[in-house]
């Protein structure tokens, strides 16, 4: 890379006597207004901004200076009167030849980025000053074009991966490339492919930033990278980066997960729960004890509703304290420790110590044991609010799963308080939403009536620069509440799981199914996209009467 050489400015050529003033205009500026940035000349541009320092200018490229005049370039039309001000500070006559909007702002991005440090700031258009809407892949290749080295490089793609709320960069050898993709909104997107020659030497230095061995490129790695970076004009933030390689067919592939340190998590209210899951899931943290479970694969979001809830009850009267593997963010408040299981300090061990420690709130990350399983729900018996969670894929699917590790089903019944069951679906994009009709095939799978169709708010997003064109920005929880009455009590003592979903399906709990009609009906996401994160079995309409296939006509546990 470093060894071609830079081309000679089209202002140097003409001083040079090698080509007429014509031919120069033409080398900077093809005739549909596209620059060429290359062949700028920039001492042309310094002496103009010199001349003008101080005046408040239109959007202008300085593109040759010859014969007592400047050469300016413009998106927009630049009245006489400012030209005639123009003219005055330089000495020189004026001509404005029009010029790309698109050229003026890579221009302009190209001039002013600082590449140094990272910044989570979207790029502003200079022309509007609004947010610029320019497509991912093209403000992210116009840094990695300004990009001196690979660690500037890699800069670069952190920065577009932060200014566009990717939760990881995902950076992959292939046979043409380095291809680099972003996570956004839980989706991954194509971002751009950077050339085979600098390929290994992107790895090579992400590797170096995060403190991996380059030597041994056989083996799996996982390194952190602490950086500090810049939001808008505040004072730096810092944030935590989880870099891990793995060799691949085509080399290395590398994966980063960016953690940034600044709070990102919101108040109850806000995570999606509709009014009447709020409403239930506020009264069980209102109670005094009790155990509290989340249930979802993962990224279905259920650390951030954990984090957000404790957050919204660490008082100054109450001691909270954690056990997790591993910490993912630092909360204020709250007391978090980290499992160890080299130094002896597992989950069980972990919260052994901490009952000790005089706790009111609890939160063990996660219940995978027996011990763990017991002396949580003992706490939760004996004065203390417990938080946890566990994999399983629905609500009810948790009570025989805390059967199975748990101690006697007569103290869990006691202890739960509910289970939560959440997955992340993707909002509509503000932006670019609009009615729709939905499609009847995808309607029928969720089951409704032709009333509740005439009654929903349905809307999709067209597609927009802000959302990047996907139709959907930011994204909600959808949950699936069970709320432990004496009914539930009796069948976590001694039901089946038939005879749990069939009391579920008659009650009026809320179910993913519920849930998701409520949001699809309301405009606040897709059916497509509820298909997408919800399995289809979640979305059947089942029929209390119904008998159940005989292979769920199993004991709780
Ligand atoms: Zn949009």
């Amino acid at each position: 890379m470093q060894t071609v050489p830079w081309p000679v400015s089209a202002w140097k050529q003409l001083k040079q006597g090698k080509i007429s003033c014509e031919a120069a205009l033409s080398l900077v500026r093809n005739d549909e207004g596209i620059l060429n940035l290359d062949l700028l000349d920039e001492e042309v541009c310094s002496r103009f901004f010199q001349y003008c320092q101080g005046q408040k200018l239109p959007p202008v490229v300085p593109l040759l200076l010859w014969q007592s005049c400047f050469y300016l370039g413009s998106p927009v039309d630049v009245p006489a009167e400012v030209l005639e001000t123009i003219g005055d500070r330089t000495l020189t006559t004026v001509k404005v030849l029009p010029i790309s909007a698109k050229s003026y702002r890579t221009w302009y991005h190209t001039r002013t980025a600082d590449l140094s440090r990272i910044t989570s700031s979207r790029l502003l258009d200079p022309i509007t000053g609004q947010q610029s809407t320019d497509d991912i892949g093209e403000t992210t290749e116009l840094f990695l074009s300004k990009a001196e080295g690979q660690i500037e490089r890699i800069k670069a793609i952190i920065s577009s991966a932060l200014q566009h709320q990717a939760s990881d960069i995902h950076l992959e050898p292939t046979l043409e490339g380095l291809r680099v993709r972003y996570r956004i909104d839980g989706v991954l997107r194509n971002i751009t492919l950077l050339p085979m020659e600098i390929s290994r030497r992107v790895i090579v230095a992400l590797k170096v930033m995060a403190n991996m061995d380059i030597a041994d490129s056989r083996r799996p790695q996982d390194g952190r990278i602490g950086e500090k970076y810049q939001v808008d004009n505040e004072a730096d933030q810092s944030m935590d980066m989880r870099v891990s390689t793995l060799p691949c067919v085509c080399g290395e592939k590398a994966v980063v997960r960016l953690l940034p340190r600044e709070n990102p998590f919101t108040t109850i209210d806000k995570l999606g729960f509709s009014p009447k899951a709020l409403k239930i899931y506020k009264t069980w943290l209102e109670q005094p004890q009790g155990i509290i479970v989340f249930t979802g694969p993962t990224g279905s979001g259920k650390t951030s509703t954990l984090y957000t809830s404790l957050q919204a009850i660490a008082t100054e009267h109450v001691n909270v304290v954690t056990v997790e593997d591993p910490v993912e963010y630092v909360l204020p408040c709250i007391t978090q420790t980290q499992v160890n299981e080299a130094a002896g300090m597992s989950f069980a061990a972990g919260l052994r110590s901490i009952l000790r420690q005089d706790p009111d709130i609890i939160m063990v990350g996660e219940v995978r044991d027996h011990e763990t399983a017991e002396t949580a729900i003992r706490a939760a018996l004996t004065g203390h609010l417990v938080f946890t969670t566990l994999h399983t894929n629905d609500a009810a699917g948790a009570i025989p799963r805390i059967k199975d590790i748990g101690p006697d089903p007569g103290l869990i019944s006691d202890a739960l308080l509910g289970v939560v069951a959440q997955r992340l679906v993707r909002r509509i994009c503000p932006h670019c939403a609009e009615p729709t009709q939905p499609n009847p095939e995808l309607l029928a799978i969720l089951q409704l009536d032709a009333a509740q169709i005439k009654k929903g708010n349905w809307r999709r997003g067209r597609g927009c620069p802000s959302c990047f064109q996907s139709g959907y920005s930011g994204r909600e929880a959808v949950v699936e509440m069970l709320e432990v009455d004496d009914r539930i009590r009796e069948l976590i003592y001694d039901g089946t799981m038939t005879q749990l979903r069939r009391h579920l399906s008659k009650s009026d709990s809320i179910s993913f199914r519920t849930s998701a009609i409520e949001k699809v009906m309301a405009g606040v996401t897709t059916v497509e996209e509820v298909l997408r994160v919800l399995p289809r079995s979640a979305l059947k309409l089942t029929s209390a009467g119904e008998p159940e296939p005989l292979h769920l006509v199993q004991r709780l546990g």
